[in-house]
């Protein structure tokens, strides 16, 4: 046997040595974490793998801590992924007027929600990808502005959607991108319980440029939201909330979690920290102080993920059951595509919805990621992380920026902060400001 070359590892003991050294070791393949002395992770990263228990041995192999020696990890995980294409995910544009500003969202589009042309055209367009009974399981991810003016539009393909996914047998799931400053619990109440749209990824933006911030607000509505609904337990998390923390002081970081842990929003409420797509985002600052951020919502009882798990494709832009839709019937291989440059978006654009088939291409640049990752095109090829990560983005590579995600730059941190919650030791550990 051997060691995986997918294994993050670190001190538990803050790298001092002696007969009670402990080391934590991740599996990105098994998502196992495990504890060993650091004198058995001596033998195992030199390669003495015989002196290792035979029982110990056998643990680790278990997990994928341990692997055959002739194995050919890269290919093995890369395989695996590109076999991974059985769901249809479409993301759609039914407006523009979300103003938080996500790097990982920047549709360039005007002030106006999808016409009826646009809507018949991609019905047809969906019936025909579910027909190919290539897929199963239909996803949709309903990127809005403002959800009152769109409820017509969504409301109308909500119902063709869920009428094609019974049609053809498949799981339909939808959930939604919202800056959440309009979204009324009447507006609510629509969207969850008619149009099926089960989760909300709400972006908040902390002003700035002479417009306010919209926290208060979001905060208000989705309050009131809990407040209204009987929520089932297997409804789980309704609202993921994105705070851009480059547009927020740590004091209204702090603030908006403490809000929501005093409404009791724990079990329906997580978070996730990101920047704005403003030429200040930055991975490793971003790793720096999403941390401390993390941590402190989980001592408020908030329940977020902290290792990343195993994933068999890094974003929907190289995944080749998924398309992105604009309010033209432009339809793209990846959504923050029309901020990019006229050669990026010409060799990803999949076609026009109102041109009718056959469109240009399903092969696009971006879809070739698993043959450039094996190729040796990005740092990917050598990475630790690739079962985890994917790839990151797959267009923040092609405009010649490392595409990794932050949690490339806090993993020891991470694995730390996991081991310490599982063993329920959060409320021993200190904020540093
Ligand atoms: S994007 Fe970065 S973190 Fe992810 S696999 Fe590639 S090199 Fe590793």
């Amino acid at each position: 046997m051997k060691l995986s070359k997918y294994i993050i590892s670190t001190s538990l003991n803050d790298g001092e040595e002696g007969a009670d050294a402990q080391r934590i070791i991740y599996s990105c393949i098994s998502n196992v974490t495990v504890v060993v002395s650091e004198s058995i992770f001596h033998h195992l990263v030199n390669g003495c793998i015989d002196r290792v228990d035979n029982g110990i041995r056998k643990e680790l192999e278990h997990v994928s801590i341990l692997v055959p020696p002739e194995r050919d990890e890269l290919a093995a995980i890369l395989d695996g992924n590109d076999l991974y294409h059985d769901n249809f995910s479409l993301f759609i544009n039914t407006s523009a007027a979300c103003r938080s500003g996500c790097s990982s969202c920047t549709p360039k589009q005007g002030n106006e929600s999808m016409g009826d042309p646009v809507r018949e055209a991609l019905a047809h367009y969906t019936e025909n990808q579910l027909r190919s009974k290539k897929y199963k399981a239909f996803n949709v991810i309903w990127n809005v502005g403002d959800p009152a003016r769109d409820l017509p539009a969504i409301a109308h393909l909500s119902d063709l959607n869920r009428m094609l996914a019974d049609r053809y047998a498949v799981l339909y799931t939808a959930a939604m991108i919202c800056d959440g400053a309009s979204l009324h619990k009447e507006i609510f109440e629509t969207l969850f319980y008619r149009c099926n749209i089960k989760n909300y990824h709400v972006a908040l933006d902390g002003g700035g440029n002479d417009q306010p911030s919209n926290a208060h607000l979001v905060i208000a509505n989705i309050v009131d939201i809990l407040n209204s609904f009987p929520f089932l337990p297997q409804e789980g998390i309704i609202f993921e909330i994105r705070i851009n923390i480059n547009t927020f002081s740590q004091e209204a970081v702090v603030d908006i979690i403490d809000k929501l842990a005093a409404a009791h929003a724990q079990n329906r409420v997580t978070f996730h920290f990101g920047m704005t797509e403003d030429g200040q985002t930055d991975a490793a600052l971003l790793a720096e102080y999403e941390i401390e951020y993390v941590l402190y919502a989980i001592q408020q009882g908030f329940i977020l993920g902290i290792l990343p798990a195993r994933t068999f494709t890094a974003c929907a832009a190289v995944d080749k059951g998924a398309a992105a839709v604009d309010l033209q019937g432009n339809l793209f291989s990846c959504n923050a595509l029309p901020a990019a440059t006229a050669a990026i978006i010409g060799a990803n654009t999949l076609g026009n919805l109102l041109e009718g088939q056959p469109f240009r291409s399903h092969d696009t640049q971006f879809r070739n990621w698993v043959h450039e990752i094996k190729n040796g095109d990005t740092d990917c090829y050598t990475c630790n992380l690739l079962p985890v990560c994917g790839g990151g983005c797959r267009l923040k590579w092609a405009e010649g920026q490392s595409g990794c995600p932050a949690f490339k730059y806090n993993m020891e941190d991470r694995l730390i902060l996991s081991y310490l919650n599982q063993k329920t030791r959060m409320n021993e550990l200190i904020i540093e400001a």
